[in-house]
């Protein structure tokens, strides 16, 4: 089960992932996640993603593309993988059909979740995330039960700094553009399942459910 996760910043990636990799014990490979993770341990790696993070704007493709080539090569994707925010730009596509090519294996599903760009700012500013286990919560959408505290491990909910108005702005514009021509190029290859992501959490996770049925 080899699948791409996509939509917009906010569009529920994070959450339908969190459900996919629950339910069928694939990893979930978040270049977003790992691109933190190195920031917080201070790594090289962490210290290039700062810079354009902060920004709102993506990591350049070489440093990108080298660090999901490495993860896919890990044991652990030999059952499949949810890829989450990998691939952002078509040159991105196109080296993951190489490294796949590379290690004998193809995608099952593109799978989109489509949600309204209008609804998208609302939803972004209000995300919070465990600093512990990286649950995605939403003050109104998605609250948990206690306020500012994880449901699912009791850590503590923070904003991420990135999630801030004028850089979901830029980072909406920088995705939208991009996002179009990655859309085409999928479809065009006959993996793209779009999903409509503007229905509760649970049913869209629904949807995704009954596609991936059919791949086991
Ligand atoms: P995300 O958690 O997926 O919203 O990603 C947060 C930030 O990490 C983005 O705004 C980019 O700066 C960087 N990033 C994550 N995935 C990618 C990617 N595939 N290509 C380039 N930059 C990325």
């Amino acid at each position: 089960m080899n699948l791409v996760l996509m939509g917009l910043p906010g569009a529920g990636k994070g959450t339908q992932a969190e459900k996919i990799v629950e339910e069928y014990k694939i990893p979930h490979i978040s270049t977003g996640d790992m691109f933190r993770a190195a920031m917080s341990d201070g790594t090289e790696l962490g210290l290039k993603a700062k810079s354009f993070m902060d920004k709102g704007e993506l990591v350049p493709d070489e440093v990108t593309i080298g660090i999901v080539r490495e993860r896919l090569a890990k044991q652990d994707c030999e059952k499949g993988f949810l890829l989450d925010g990998f691939p952002r730009t078509v040159a991105q596509a196109e080296a993951l059909e190489n490294i796949l090519a590379e290690i004998e294996k193809k995608i099952d599903y593109v799978i989109n979740i489509d949600v309204d760009q209008s609804v998208l700012m609302e939803r972004l500013t209000g995300r919070r995330i465990c600093k512990k286990c990286g649950s995605t919560y939403h003050l109104v959408f998605n609250p948990p039960s206690e306020e500012g505290i994880c449901d699912r491990c009791g850590g503590e909910l923070y904003q991420r700094p990135d999630d801030n108005k004028e850089t979901v702005k830029n980072r909406l514009d920088v995705n939208i553009k991009q996002t179009k021509p990655l859309l085409d190029f999928y479809e065009s290859k006959g993996y793209l399942k779009n999903i409509n992501g503007q229905q509760a959490i649970e049913q869209v996770f629904l949807d995704i459910d009954s596609l991936l049925k059919g791949l086991v």
